[in-house]
């Protein structure tokens, strides 16, 4: 679409760690790389030529077999709420701690906590804050917080998902008295638990388009939509609502149109005010600014990073840079550090050896009690350890994420204009307790190979 999208990627600084960055040329000493969640903006540059071993989420690592068509040898799957132990060297000496947390963004996203020799870092990727999402889980006082600052702006507050799927359905309601049906601007990854609601509430199916079925499909919510016509509620990518097309809708039969999406929230213009019947309602997969001073209180780092650079542009390309100010949460920070990380010599010859080959063995550590949020796509967590093996088994952008586009954008724009085009099996039930680590090589062929060590 002729769309230039910069990724949202980082390289911590004196480690090989890279996190949604796929750039290896930019990144030359980058060997182990993470992804948060399978939205465009966090994938710019992984193709299905992709060669190196990637640590995701078990629902993303489904999205990246089954759309993005990797390897699935390379794609290694890791639980939420334990402790993964990952060489960071080729001679498999120095150990890489990290730990995932689920991020509340969409279907698959996490948050990744490293500890190592670099100290304890926290990196959000994209999240939004409730109350209580860390309980059950011993977070360690943290070094680095790397932060989604997306809507990090006084003027960037908005109702919880609750209530804005509440709105979106009293909104769907009224639309579907007053018209014949209803478009819904949704992207194609995040908002499930919405048309799950609608779904429910109106006892009806949804028809959604092939890339959003897609998704569904994997996510096992095939049953609530249709790509048949027969139903009023019909889900389109949010790019697709325009004036333009709205008025062509609106020709075939009298159509209204509802965008859950918290993207305008912190500017001054009203998108489609001239549109009596689209109705934006502002829904959030990032946290509001009053989340994020909540979330950083908690949290209370000795440093932060803000994740989206101060050089991302807004909406129509409006000057956002204030949002990757984190003065703002000064007040909350501990001491900051006391001096910088010393490499590990083996870290630093694996670093500039783009030849080097790390190991891929996934020790999972003791495993932690996880209190899964509620999620119509998640089946609830068995007990007992369990391993995960990429065996089993188009990208969407982040609707509410930040992109530079390269268009330039007038106001005559707001009218028309253009959104970003943007594995489990449960294996022993022992319960592994105190003392024991449980090793588990995973080689992407076969069943796991596992071995029981003795905590020293
Ligand atoms: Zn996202």
């Amino acid at each position: 679409m002729g769309k230039s999208l910069l990724g949202n990627g980082h390289v911590i600084p004196s480690t090989p760690i890279a996190i949604d960055m796929w750039n290896v040329k930019k990144c030359p000493q980058a060997r182990v790389f993470f992804l948060s969640h399978y939205h465009a903006d966090h994938l710019v540059g992984l193709t299905s030529a992709w060669k190196y071993p990637i640590y995701t989420s078990s629902i993303t690592a489904k999205f990246l077999i089954n759309i993005s068509k990797i390897n699935p040898a390379l794609i290694k799957s890791l639980e939420i709420g334990e402790d993964h132990l990952i060489p960071l060297d080729s001679e498999g000496e120095e150990l890489l701690t990290v730990t995932l947390y689920d991020a509340n963004h969409c279907p698959g996203s996490v948050m990744f906590l490293f500890s190592g020799y670099f100290g304890d870092i926290l990196y959000t990727a994209d999240f939004r804050y409730i109350a209580g999402m860390f309980e059950g889980f011993d977070i360690p006082p943290i070094d680095v917080l790397y932060l989604d600052n997306t809507y990090c702006s006084p003027e960037c507050i908005f109702s919880t998902k609750d209530d804005a799927i509440e709105s979106v359905l009293s909104q769907l309601d009224l639309c579907l008295v007053q018209g014949e049906r209803v478009f819904l601007g949704l992207d194609s990854l995040g908002k499930e638990e919405l048309l799950h609601r609608i779904a429910k509430e109106r006892q009806c199916k949804i028809n959604v388009y092939q890339t959003r079925k897609n998704i569904l499909d994997i996510l096992g919510m095939s049953d609530i939509v249709t790509t048949e016509p027969n139903t009023r509620i019909f889900v389109v990518p949010t790019n697709q609502i325009s004036g333009k097309n709205f008025e062509k809708w609106n020709n075939e039969s009298k159509t209204h149109a509802i965008i859950p999406t918290a993207r305008f929230c912190g500017y001054k213009f009203k998108p489609f005010s001239k549109f009596r019947d689209i109705h934006v309602i502002p829904y959030s997969n990032h946290s509001s600014y009053y989340e994020l001073k909540d979330f950083v209180k908690l949290i209370k780092p000795r440093a932060i990073v803000p994740i989206v650079s101060r050089e991302m542009k807004g909406m129509f390309g409006a000057d956002i840079s204030d949002r990757a100010d984190m003065s703002v949460f000064q007040q909350f920070l501990r001491d900051p550090f006391p001096s910088e990380c010393i490499i590990p010599e083996s870290v630093k010859k694996t670093m500039n050896d783009s030849e080097a080959q790390l190991f891929s063995a996934l020790p999972l550590k003791k495993r932690k009690i996880a209190r899964p949020l509620n999620r119509p796509w998640r089946r609830p967590l068995a007990v007992g350890v369990r391993f995960i093996v990429s065996e089993d088994s188009g990208t969407d952008s982040d609707p509410d994420a930040i992109h530079i586009e390269s268009k330039e954008f007038s106001n005559e724009d707001i009218m028309e204009y253009s959104s970003p085009s943007t594995s489990e099996s449960d294996e022993s039930n022992e319960e592994k307790s105190g003392d024991t680590w449980e090793i588990t090589h995973l080689t992407g062929e076969g069943p796991p190979t596992v071995y029981y060590v003795r905590e020293k």
